[in-house]
C-alpha cells in the first residue's frame, strides 16, 4: 500500500479545518493508496468532527512531546493525541529541527513514546543544501535516522531541506538512491522486519509531478506540503497519484 501525507504546516485553526475535511470528503479518492492529513493540535477535534464516519483520510499531528503528562508548559502528550483518533504523527520535520532546535535526540525519545500509544511515527530526514555540497548527504541521514529508530513500527519520510516548499523537487533518481540506502540503514537495525517500513518522499510536491515518484520503486509515498493546502487539488493529486 502506497502513502499520500497531506502536511497542512501551521495553516486551518478549527473551522478552516473542518470545512477542508467537509470538502475533501466529496472528492473520488483512489482505493489502493493510504491517505492522511496531518493538521494542527488544535483543530485535530474539528477535523475527526467533520470527519464523521469517513474512514479517510486517517488523522495526524504535526508534532508530540515524549511524556505522558507533567510540566510541560504547552506540550501535548501522544496519549492526548490519541484520545481524538490520531493514527500517525510527523516527527523531526526539517521546520522543526530549524525554527525550533528540534534534536536527534529529541526525535527519537518522541517516537518511543507515540509508538507506545499505537500512534504511528513519520520520520522526517533530510539534509540540507550546504551539507548536500559538502557530500555529506549520507552521513546526515544516517545520524539522524539511527537517533530516530527506537521502534520498527515508523514510517521513515525523506525530506532534503532544500526541497522542502521551495518549488524545486529532488528528482526520482536522487530521490531513489537515498530510499535505498535508508532501506539499508533499516535492515541493519531490524532486519526483515525493515521491508515493511514505509519510506516516502518529501519536497515541492505536487499534482503534476507526483506520478513519477508513484512510478519509481522504493518510493513507497510521499507527504505533502503547499499542494495539500487546497481540498480539491489535493483530491486532484491524490488521482494523479494512479497514474504512476
Ligand atoms: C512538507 O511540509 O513536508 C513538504 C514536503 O512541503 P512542500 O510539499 O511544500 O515542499
Amino acid at each position: 500500500m502506497k502513502w499520500i501525507i497531506a502536511n497542512w504546516k501551521m495553516h486551518y485553526g478549527p473551522i478552516k479545518a473542518g470545512a477542508w475535511i467537509r470538502a475533501f470528503r466529496r472528492e473520488r479518492l483512489p482505493k489502493d493508496v493510504e491517505i492522511g492529513v496531518a493538521v494542527p493540535h488544535i483543530s485535530l477535534a474539528a477535523a475527526r468532527a467533520s470527519l464523521g464516519r469517513a474512514s479517510a483520510p486517517l488523522l495526524g499531528a504535526q508534532n508530540a512531546f515524549w511524556g505522558k503528562e507533567g510540566a510541560f508548559t504547552g506540550e501535548t502528550a501522544p496519549e492526548m493525541l490519541q484520545e481524538l483518533g490520531t493514527s500517525f504523527c510527523l516527527v523531526g520535520h526539517s521546520e522543526r529541527r530549524i525554527h525550533l532546535g528540534e534534536t536527534d535526540q529529541m526525535v527519537g525519545k518522541k517516537v518511543a513514546a507515540l509508538a507506545a500509544v499505537g500512534i504511528k511515527p513519520v520520520v522526517c530526514v533530510g539534509e540540507t543544501k550546504a551539507q548536500r555540497d559538502k557530500k555529506e548527504t549520507l552521513k546526515v541521514v544516517k545520524a539522524q535516522l539511527t537517533a530516530a529508530l527506537t521502534t520498527s513500527d515508523l514510517l521513515v519520510a525523506y525530506e532534503p531541506v532544500w526541497a522542502v516548499g521551495s518549488g524545486k523537487a529532488c528528482s526520482p533518481e536522487i530521490a531513489k538512491q537515498m530510499h535505498e540506502s535508508i532501506r539499508e540503514i533499516l535492515k541493519k537495525k531490524f532486519g526483515a522486519r525493515a521491508e515493511q517500513i514505509p519510506i516516502l518522499y518529501g519536497g515541492s510536491v505536487d499534482e503534476n509531478n507526483i506520478h513519477e515518484y508513484f512510478s519509481t520503486t522504493d518510493i513507497d509515498g510521499v507527504l505533502v506540503g503547499g499542494a495539500s493546502l487546497d481540498p480539491r487539488t489535493f483530491g486532484l493529486l491524490c488521482r494523479a497519484a494512479a497514474r504512476g
